[in-house]
Order: structure tokens, then sequence, then C-alpha cells
């Protein structure tokens, strides 16, 4: 399988590549030059397990690029680090299912793919004899993902940069109790986006990123999105078997249309998925643009569910392609619009969806709170307010012929103050949690400027 820029700039290249690509070198997002149809194997997928079920899907998109023995190693510890050997159990609940996907390190479905990436990335650089520093930003939950993906790896070093005492309690100790001397915590005196303006001015710093050999592992890197394309395939059959019926709804809560946009291509390959139903919180952007076919900026608000408190979706790009009728000229100029105007049309044509493939709606603060509490007042199940904002909007807008899988993106345990202030019951608590109260720390405070950054980086490495 040869991989290509959605902007058409970059000649094809081989999937290693793509993986140390990153963000295409056209500005553009990676993807596959084709989206395997998988239908004829379906029947013999239905009942593997998740590692077995990983390598088929992911040996499709990776070719002779990596061998049968190398990747079936590389997924098989990947998912050893999960403390249910299921990876992403299916428990029915209340008229519908959910898909339990943080049962990883950081209890956050991210590590499905970046326990993934870590190792991918240190057996490409083991077998290209070369190194590589991570560098990245986060404003909580990818930071700790990343990191929990990266630590103790061979040839690779991570710095993440947080806000200082602007990220929760306990984002921040997930972060800063990992010991392994690969890894950077810097602490940042100021906000979380000083953190990403320092990251971009570093990366464009050319001399500086080529001798340190700098990458990142944000939602683009097309690994990512290969590695959650298989839980689509695995839940739709959990659920298929469990129900009898043919297919499923699968909805899914949306921040960078990462997550989703994986949905997307595990339906186009012939997953048994009948719509999609994306779920935003009040930074709505992405369900505008499936009620109306206009994608538009605007300011973000801060929610109960800060993972999802994103404006522009990283991973818009991608799905346009595709929209576009994988015209690279056409999205190469809608992509330059938005950047100028901050507003897109989509017109598909009179009174019809935008996408007979997506359906989409949104959730307020008040309606997650309200869908906290009246889960665990019906079921006694206790809900994370990412996957509660899902599981609100597939309840108003989700067809009923069907049965709806939820995506379950976060364990409760992490948003504990949110949960106790819908229920008033405190959250159900998770030993990974509780036991970071009592490990020791690292971290390096530095004031929010791109020179110290830099120099930090220089002592660390030693060159
Ligand atoms: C990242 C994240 C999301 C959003 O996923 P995208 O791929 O950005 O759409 C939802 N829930 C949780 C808990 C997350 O960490």
């Amino acid at each position: 399988m040869k991989y290509m820029s959605t902007r058409g700039g970059i000649e094809p290249i081989p999937f290693s590549d793509a993986v140390m690509m990153g963000l295409a070198t056209d500005g553009g997002l990676i993807l596959p030059a084709e989206i395997p149809d998988v239908t004829r194997h379906i029947d013999a997928w239905k009942r593997m397990d998740y590692p077995d079920l990983a390598f088929e899907v992911m040996s499709r998109y990776i070719g002779n690029d990596i061998s049968k023995s190398e990747l079936r190693a590389i997924i098989d510890e990947s998912y050893s680090t999960f403390s249910d050997k299921r990876v992403a159990p299916v428990i029915p609940l209340d008229g519908y299912y959910l898909m339990e996907l943080f049962h990883g390190p950081t209890l956050a479905f991210k590590d499905i793919a970046l326990q993934f990436l870590g190792n991918l990335f240190a057996h490409i650089l083991d077998h290209r004899q070369e190194n590589l520093n991570i560098l990245g930003a986060t404003s909580g939950d990818t930071g700790s993902a990343a990191i929990a993906g990266i630590r103790g790896k061979k040839r690779i070093n991570i710095f993440i940069l947080h806000p200082h005492r602007r990220v929760s309690p306990i984002q921040e100790r997930q972060m800063t109790t990992v010991l392994d001397d690969n890894v950077f915590n810097i602490a940042i005196d100021g906000s979380f986006d000083d953190g990403q303006r320092i990251i971009k001015e570093l990366f464009n710093d050319i001399g500086f990123k080529s001798k340190y050999r700098l990458g990142a592992v944000n939602s683009v890197n097309w690994a990512r999105i290969l590695a959650q394309i298989v839980y689509y395939f695995y839940g739709a059959f959990r659920v298929l078997a469990k129900t009898g019926k043919k297919r499923v709804n699968i909805c899914v809560p949306s921040g960078n249309f990462g997550n989703i946009f994986a949905g997307y291509l595990a339906r186009k390959m012939g997953a048994p998925i009948e719509t999609l139903i994306l779920a935003t919180n009040e930074n709505d952007i992405l369900s505008r643009f499936f009620q109306t076919g206009v994608y538009g900026k605007d300011t973000v608000r801060e929610t109960y569910s800060p993972s999802m408190d994103i404006q522009i979706a990283s991973n818009f790009e991608r799905y346009l392609f595709y929209y576009l009728g994988e015209d690279c000229e056409r999205l190469r100029s809608t992509m330059i619009e938005f950047e100028k105007t901050g507003v897109i049309t989509m017109k598909p044509g009179e009174s019809a969806p935008v996408d007979t493939a997506i359906v989409a709606g949104s959730g307020s603060n008040a309606v997650t709170l309200e869908t906290i509490k009246s889960c665990y007042d019906k079921s006694g199940y206790t809900l994370d307010p990412h996957t509660a904002v899902g599981v609100a909007v597939a309840k108003k807008i989700g067809a009923k012929e069907l049965p709806t899988l939820c995506l379950a993106t976060a364990h409760p345990a992490k948003f504990a103050d949110t949960v106790k202030l819908a229920s008033g019951f405190e959250a159900p608590s998770h030993e990974m949690i509780a036991g970071l109260e009592h490990l020791p720390t690292r971290c390096t405070l530095l004031p929010a400027n791109t020179a110290e950054v830099r120099s930090f980086i220089r002592s660390q490495l030693g060159i």
C-alpha cells in the first residue's frame, strides 16, 4: 500500500515513511492511495479476538513494509498493557450498547492508538538506526497518553509541554509521575496556547528541527487512525452477535474528527455499520456542518468534556478529501479558502442530507450532567462526561430500528468532579488514579518562552 497527501503534493510513499512524516510535507494530511474492500472477509473476522482482528485490518494497510511476524509482535505488545484482555469490551446498557475504550494505561481511548504508535515508532527507528525526539503541547489528555506510549522505548525521547497548574491535578500526575529517562515534562508558566505557539516556533526552526530530529504524535498521524479502525469492526461484530441484527449504528463523541474518521473508513471498507452518529458538546462546528453543510469557525467554549473543546477539527480535511470526490486540487483550494475566511459551504443539493453515512447532534453542559445522572439512576453505571455527550445525542437522534453502539472514550474516575456534580455521588474510583497520589514526580517549570524551551531541550539531549 502506498500513501499520498490530500493536497496531492508528495510522491507516493510506503507505510513507514507515512508514519514518520506525520503531517504531509505539502501541508496536507496523509491517506492511503486506496481503501481496501474487505466485505468478503467479514464472516471469517466476526469471531476473532482483538489482536487477531487488528492484525487482519492493519496488514491490509501496511503490505510488505513491515513483516507479518513483526506486525503481530507490535500489536501483541501494544494491547498487552490493557487491563481488560478483550481490549474494547462491549456491554448492554438501557436499550443501547457501550464499547469501553478506556482500559489502557491512561484510561482514555487515545491509548488504543498511542500504545500502538509508540511501539511502531520504536520498530521503525530500530530498523533505520535512527533517533527521534517527540515534541508536543497538551491541554491535558493527549499528553499523558503520548507519554504512556513512548516511555521506556529505545531511540526515542518525548518532551511534553503543559500549562502550569491549568491541567487537572489527575492529568498533571498522570504525566509527571512517569520517571523514565526518555520522558521530559515541561510545565509552562502560561496558557495552552502559549505551549502550542512554542511548539510551532520550534518546528518552524528548520535547523533545530533537523539537528534534533523532532517529530510529533498529534492526531494527524495516519497510524493513529489505522489503529482506531479496528475497534469499529470489533464493536459492530459484538453487537451483531448479541442482537442477531445485520447492521449497527455507532455514536462517537467527537472533537478533532480523528475517532469518527476511523469509523468512516471502517464503513467504507465494508464494516456492517449503517450510520455514524457524530456527537459534539457546545463546541459544535462539526455537528453544524453535518446539519447544514456550513463549516464555520467559532470561539472555543469550556465545557465538562474538555477533550472535545476544539473549533477546528484537525482530521476534517481527510474527510473532505473523500467528500470532494478525491480531487486534490478542489480540496486544496477549499482548505485555502477556509484558512482565509474561516468558513466553507458544501451544498449537497435541495433537502438532501450532507452525508447519508453521518448524522450529527450536540449536547450542552446541562444535558451532559442530566445524562450522567439519569444513566446512573436507571442502571447504576457511571458515564464520563465525554461519553455522556454521545449517549445523549444517540438517544435524541439515533434510529430505533437498528441497535446503537456508543463509544465510551474515558473512564469516569478521570472526571470525578463533574461526575459528582452531576450525580451527587463520588465517581467509581480506579486503582491507577488512586495510586498516583503517592508516587514521586518529575517536571521542569519554564517561562512561556521559546528560547528557554529550546535551550532546555538542547541541554537534556547533550548535543
Ligand atoms: C480526544 C478525545 C475525544 C475526541 O476524539 P477526536 O478523535 O478528537 O474526535 C473524545 N473523548 C475523549 C475522552 C478524548 O480524550
